[in-house]
């Protein structure tokens, strides 16, 4: 069997021009990086700001195993499979983070013959967008330890930055470390924070943005550290958000790629689902809803994270309201669901597979309080018995949800053609009563509960004292209306990783808290989880290898 990175350096791409112009594109509107890749002009996406829009299909999943379950890959074939029936489909999909890539799970541009490509560009550095992330982050923290150094006319007390760098990489020593050792020259010294790029409030800031203007205004509100008298300093405070914005010019356009059957692909922002909102940019989605009659766009892990904050943040901050829902399965998450190890996953086991089977039906319960018409697909792997299909397929049937088995990973958009009649059926016959799941009006306290309870299926919601203390601050601050976001393990509904299935009887323990003023929502940190990962025992990195004609290999 050939590898992803392997079908993906056989493609015979288009020109990007001309998979650009399906989709009423010309040359002009098209900034060129390469032959095979582009962004979208700014005129371009002002010029079709009064077209009707077209559908918007959200794809999302079950608790995966730590491989991925096949959102984008699935995403990448429905959009693919539209396309052979005729219809003008186009994706809308986040752009991958080097830390998963050389980590565990590898890259994130889908799999088998449904792929984006260039697959190598897209894993490693695409257009440089999170290069300008990261560099617009870390000047912001150079410019406030540097504000601090000169004087210190703003009086930020250096134990209340909340200011952390960046690095788009799995580095777990950079979590806590100690900065301005050395002499006075070497500046004030102070505990530091790196977080993953994919999780900075930037990306997010660059995601949740409607253009310029309103990028530079997000970036001026973010807050940088407390004053001595407990007052938020803020990027505008420190005159960084001019500089910031510049570094941002580009990142900020719309990147246009192809599928391996010349599908566009709008790929643009990448936050994290488990410690950010998940979600690509506001400005992708809402022009390629301009450019073609159906969108489908993917929300990150489970549908606990990925899609309640599609949901709650980007939907209800953009205005957005989608059709439909497709919650992708497979028989190896639901077996590790199911108490199974790893390394046996593609065993049959039938009574893994039923005893998982409680995460779906959680997870279709829990769409359903969206509104959204619901599409269970099971992403067909090589190891999967009929046994196994025929009884998952029996068991949405009898909770009235429709189904459809995907084999896109094997045969590409043909592969995925009972799923797009389904998708369409429920786009065309079934009506979406989309509604967000909490009012702003509620307190903080009582949205984080909500998502607890409702979602995850908690008792209730411990906080620590610090959580206390700041959600206080922020309600103060006025703040209170945001949307909360959720950081949270993605293996399990609840906050402990080890908890698989359908957990109960378990309480959200919420250790850490912060607004993100920039963004609009409040970060909400439960459990063991971090905002910089680490690299497992043996990273993918590892086996990642360029010859001297440039061909990559060990890229999946
Ligand atoms: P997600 O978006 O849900 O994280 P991906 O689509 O990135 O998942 O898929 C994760 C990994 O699983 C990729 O390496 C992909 O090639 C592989 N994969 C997905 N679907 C299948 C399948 N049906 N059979 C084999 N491998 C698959
Ligand atoms: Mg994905």
């Amino acid at each position: 069997m050939k590898t992803d990175i392997e079908i993906a350096q056989e493609a015979v791409m288009e020109p990007i021009g001309k998979v650009a112009e399906q989709i009423g594109i010309g040359e002009d509107d098209l900034e060129l990086y390469g032959k095979y890749k582009a962004k979208l002009s700014d005129d371009l996406i002002k010029r079709v700001q009064d077209r009707p829009d077209g559908k918007l299909v959200l794809m999302t999943a079950i608790n995966p195993t730590p491989a991925g379950e096949g959102k984008t890959t699935t995403s990448i074939g429905l959009a693919q499979a539209f396309c052979k029936m005729g219809k003008k489909a186009i994706l809308a999909l986040r752009e991958p983070s080097l830390g998963p890539c050389f980590g565990i799970k590898g890259g994130a541009a889908g799999g088998g013959y449904s792929q984006v490509v260039p697959m190598e560009d897209l894993n490693l550095h695409f257009t440089g967008d999170f290069h300008a992330i990261t560099s617009a982050n870390n000047l912001l923290a150079a410019m406030m330890d540097n504000h601090i150094q000169q004087g210190n006319q703003l009086g930020i007390d250096p134990r209340q930055v909340v200011w952390k760098r960046c690095l788009d990489m799995n580095d777990r020593v950079l979590r806590n470390i100690v900065v301005g050792l050395g002499s006075k020259m070497d500046g004030m010294v102070r505990e530091d924070h790196f977080v993953i790029t994919v999780a900075s409030e930037i990306m997010a800031v660059l995601c949740l943005a409607d253009d310029m203007e309103d990028l530079k205004r997000r970036l001026g509100r973010m807050i940088v550290a407390y004053s001595f008298e407990g007052k938020p300093v803020t990027a505008d405070d420190l005159h960084a958000t001019g500089a910031m914005a510049a570094l941002l010019k580009d990142a900020l356009k719309p990147n246009l790629v192809q599928t391996l059957e010349h599908t566009p692909a709008i790929v643009h922002g990448g936050p994290f689902a488990n410690i950010a909102h998940g979600c690509n940019s506001v400005r992708a989605t809402k022009t390629a809803m301009k450019l073609a009659d159906i969108t489908i766009t993917e929300a990150g892990f489970g549908a606990d994270l990925g899609a309640e904050k599609f949901f709650d943040i980007k939907c209800r901050m953009a205005g957005l309201k989608p059709d439909a829902v497709v919650l992708v399965a497979t028989v190896r998450a639901l077996k590790y669901n199911g108490g199974v190890a790893k390394a046996d996953l593609a065993q049959e086991n039938l009574e893994a597979v039923k005893a998982g089977i409680v995460n779906l039906e959680k997870h279709i319960e829990n769409l359903q309080k969206f509104g959204v018409p619901v599409v269970v697909t099971l992403n067909a792997f090589a190891t999967d018995t009929q046994a196994e299909l025929d009884y998952i397929e029996q068991f949405c049937k009898e909770r009235g949800c429709e189904f459809a088995l995907s084999e896109v990973w094997e045969k590409g958009g043909e592969g995925g053609i009972a799923l797009a009649e389904k998708v369409l059926d429920a786009l065309e016959n079934k009506e979406s009563n989309f509604k967000v799941l909490y009012d702003d009006k509620l307190s903080l306290k009582e949205k984080i509960e909500t998502i607890a309870k409702e979602i995850y299926g908690a008792d209730g919601v411990t906080y620590s004292n610090a959580a206390n203390k700041e959600l206080k601050r922020i309600e103060d601050l006025g703040m209170g209306d945001f949307p909360v976001c959720m950081a949270k393990t993605q293996y399990s509904l609840s906050d402990d990783q080890h908890k698989l299935g359908r957990p109960s009887g378990f309480t959200i323990n919420v250790r850490e808290v912060y607004a993100n003023a920039g963004a609009g929502f409040v970060v909400v940190v439960t459990g063991a989880i971090m905002t910089m990962p680490g690299l497992p025992k043996v990273p993918a990195a590892n086996n990642i290898n360029v010859n001297a004609d440039g061909v990559i290999t060990g890229l999946f």
